[in-house]
């Protein structure tokens, strides 16, 4: 989700009374705390309607903010700001992204200073996973890979694609693949999304002995959001995508008019040429 696209609800210095800190007596006594947020969503349905349920209500995010801070206890408000951010992105069915500010107006460091405090910038991204498998009872293999997914509270399965019977690619002496792919909403970044894909993974079986040989179940980053990713764990566009029809035909299902970050053609584009290569 682009947050420059979004509109913007700014809630400036909620004062909050907390425990957070490293030193013990601020963890006893307490301190006051300021809070600034912008909620980014989208305000047209609401202002068009007049209807509050279509917008976020930046009464309860107030108060969730304020519960959760006295609630909980952190030594650096580094963590308060990042768990506050996931709490409230997670709470908040409108909220599409957040960049919040703690500030410590009164941090002990025996300095005259007038305020320290941490600002970060979270949000739900988008991540297209190729799903494949090729041994075993495939269909479920693939329908458990996306039911654990989908339990991770980090990501939600917004839509799925059909599942295609396709032939092996790369070692082509192995059993027929089914293939799909799936649109995932989603907090983790790019590489705790793929340690999670590699641990639902392993809980199918799955056992890396040869290099695209048979597998129990494959879970591929094709997209996340329209970033590019190069570094020894992880390539994102999945590197050899535009060769891979089994990756195009389920992902021209779900989203044909995205465009690849790099080639700058769409999905959609990138089958047809494919199709005509062949
Ligand atoms: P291919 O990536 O060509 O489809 P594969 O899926 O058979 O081959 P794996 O054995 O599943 O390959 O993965 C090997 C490594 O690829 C993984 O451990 C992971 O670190 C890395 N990798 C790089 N880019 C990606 C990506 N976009 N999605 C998933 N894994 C990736
Ligand atoms: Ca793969
Ligand atoms: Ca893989």
């Amino acid at each position: 989700m682009e947050k420059e696209s979004l509109d913007k609800i700014h809630i400036k210095n909620l004062e909050v009374f907390g425990n957070h800190g490293v030193f013990p007596e601020e963890n006893k006594l307490g301190q006051k705390f300021l809070v600034n947020a912008v909620l980014y969503t989208s305000t047209r349905e609401a202002g068009k309607t007049d209807d509050l349920t279509k917008s976020i209500h930046y009464g309860e995010v107030s108060h969730f903010i304020t519960k959760y801070m006295m609630e909980h206890t952190f030594q650096l408000i580094e963590s308060v700001a990042e768990q506050l951010a996931e709490a409230l992105l997670l709470q908040f069915e409108h909220l599409k992204w957040i960049d919040l500010e703690i500030q410590k107006p009164w941090a002990p460091i025996g300095l005259p200073l007038e305020s320290v405090s941490v600002e970060i910038s979270r949000g739900w991204h988008e991540a297209f996973i190729a799903t494949g498998s090729n041994l075993g009872d495939r269909g479920e293999y693939i329908r458990k890979g996306i039911e654990a997914l989908a339990a991770c509270k980090e990501c939600v399965v917004e839509k799925e694609s059909q599942l295609i019977v396709t032939e092996p690619y790369g070692v082509t002496d192995q059993p027929e693949f089914l293939n799909g792919m799936l649109q995932v909403r989603t907090l983790l970044s790019p590489i705790e999304l793929l340690h999670k894909l590699n641990e639902i993974e392993a809980a199918a079986y799955r056992e890396r002995k040869v290099h695209w040989g048979p597998r129990t179940l494959d879970l591929d980053i094709i997209f996340y959001d329209n970033q590019v990713i190069d570094i020894p764990q992880l390539t994102v566009p999945h590197v050899d995508m535009q060769n891979r029809q089994f990756v195009l035909e389920p992902l021209a299902e779900l989203a044909p008019w995205y465009r690849h970050p790099i080639l700058g053609k769409t999905v959609k584009e990138l089958l047809i040429s494919l199709e005509n290569e062949n």
